[in-house]
């Protein structure tokens, strides 16, 4: 929604509004939150609220450990659950700034707002954005920390009518519902205990903000119902992981620019570009898309999740399906995003291939409109169908080495992420698992 300086006045006092949380999210894609009382309302309004940023990871050095806020008064949300008579919580979604008034290029959401900027230079208008997020819930123990005991042992779309996740995901859904956003649909997916909210796709930036505010309400309110939600891409060993399909779409002033009648299959030439440039690119924004080492573990064959660097028209197993819709729903969906990608950056980054592949014209291979898993290595060389990442580590190479996709983060976040990244790597490679000791120490 649009608000005005005076509309968000009159709202915080109709409403009993007592707190203001300033929401921003790091290079992790971890939520940040400065909460201020209501009194500080008007140096909110101008711009006024500051924080130290050298208290946030990667964020900034000591010198320069000022940083502003600079509400986006779209965003504005009062949060229906702190409703009792201490007064209303709100939140707003802020871009950083700093103490010269500048976007702070550490900032993943101002990073997004500066490669749409690349967008509408392109000729474009929106990139429109439809995620499905998943995610599992878990019982909590005694003392409120999180297990792995499933409480359902429900699959896709069943109905158990005294389904603990049920009852919790209803939950979910209304409470979406009333701070504004349109859910679509709402199902059981494939494994025990996990989950699927679809709800209605934005323009890019709105999109992002949105998937923050989603996991953040899908926590709370599991919580509420003694559960632990959690949108770790593979929690169990041996049953699907969760993933979060990115549909996706450029709309210039006529339209949806995907679709042409007249194309083949009715897509656009510039559908095909922009194909072109996600199917080349696809390597180096996996590390972005799929950020911690638990994302690999989602990335292996037999559980509905991409492996190889395809696409197709009919079929769910490459990384890039065309789904059906045609006219204003024409889109791609990427499937191998994973709810842990920052989605600030991994929106950037895959705007940015898309564009590239505009930019060159580059000619996406033939639709693979087979089962690739059924493939032999050979079959695969002869449909030049290329494997993703297997491993944190190989993405990250697969980063560095692209320039494109850098651009599409920016120097400052690039750098900061890959260092962080692979430290995180070295620490999961130096650990010693269970599955060495069951497997070894038997053995020597
Ligand atoms: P699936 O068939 O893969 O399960 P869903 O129906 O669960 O897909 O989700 C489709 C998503 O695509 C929704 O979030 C929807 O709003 C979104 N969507 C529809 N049209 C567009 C479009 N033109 N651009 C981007 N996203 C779109
Ligand atoms: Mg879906
Ligand atoms: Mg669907
Ligand atoms: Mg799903
Ligand atoms: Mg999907």
């Amino acid at each position: 929604a649009t608000y005005s300086k005076d509309d968000i006045r009159q709202i915080a006092k109709d409403e009993n509004v007592q707190f203001l949380r300033l929401m921003f999210t790091d290079l992790f894609g971890t939520i940040k939150n400065v909460e201020v009382p209501i009194n500080q309302l008007e140096e909110l309004l101008d711009n006024k609220i500051m924080f130290d940023g050298s208290s946030i990871d990667g964020f900034v050095r000591i010198e320069e450990s000022d940083m502003y806020l600079y509400p986006d008064l779209s965003t504005w949300m009062i949060f229906p659950w702190n409703a009792d008579n201490k007064g209303k919580i709100a939140r707003v979604i802020c871009e950083v700034h700093t103490t010269d008034g500048k976007p702070f290029a550490g900032d993943p959401r101002n990073n997004l707002i500066r490669v749409l900027g690349d967008m509408r230079k392109a000729g474009f208008t929106d990139f429109n954005i439809g995620p499905e997020p998943e995610f599992f819930l878990f019982k909590l123990d005694d003392k409120g920390n999180p297990t792995t005991d499933l409480n359902d042992k429900g699959s896709y779309f069943d109905m158990a009518p005294m389904d603990l996740g049920e009852n919790c995901r209803r939950d979910i859904v209304l409470t979406l519902e009333e701070m504004g956003f349109e859910v679509e649909a709402a199902h059981h997916e494939e494994a025990p205990g996990q989950h699927e909210i679809d709800f209605k796709y934005a323009d890019a930036l709105a999109a992002a903000d949105n998937i923050q505010t989603f996991k953040l309400v899908v926590k709370s309110v599991a919580r509420k119902h003694g559960l632990y939600a959690t949108f770790m891409p593979k929690p169990l060993y041996g049953i699907n992981g969760s993933g979060m399909h990115i549909n996706m779409s450029l709309f210039h002033d006529q339209g949806n620019a995907f679709y042409d009648k007249d194309g083949e299959r009715e897509l656009s030439q510039d559908a095909y570009f922009f194909l072109g440039g996600l199917l080349k690119h696809a390597r180096s924004y996996t590390a972005i898309c799929n950020p911690i080492v638990n994302s690999y573990k989602r990335l292996v064959p037999g559980y509905e999740a991409p492996v190889y660097v395809a696409w197709s028209s009919s079929n769910r197993s490459p990384l890039v399906r065309v789904p059906n819709s045609r006219g204003v729903g024409t889109r791609l969906e990427l499937r191998s995003v994973d709810p842990a990608a920052n989605p600030y950056l991994a929106i950037a980054a895959v705007l940015e291939a898309g564009l590239d592949g505009l930019k060159n014209k580059i000619k996406p291979e033939d639709a693979v409109d087979r089962n690739i898993y059924r493939m032999d290595t050979d079959e695969r060389k002869e449909n030049h169908i290329t494997n993703l990442p297997d491993s944190l580590h190989n993405a990250l190479k697969d980063l560095a080495a692209d320039d494109v996709i850098r651009n599409a983060m920016g120097d400052r976040l690039c750098k900061n992420f890959i260092e962080a990244k692979n430290l995180e790597y070295d620490s999961y490679r130096t650990q010693v698992s269970e599955w060495e000791r069951d497997t070894y120490l038997p053995l020597y």
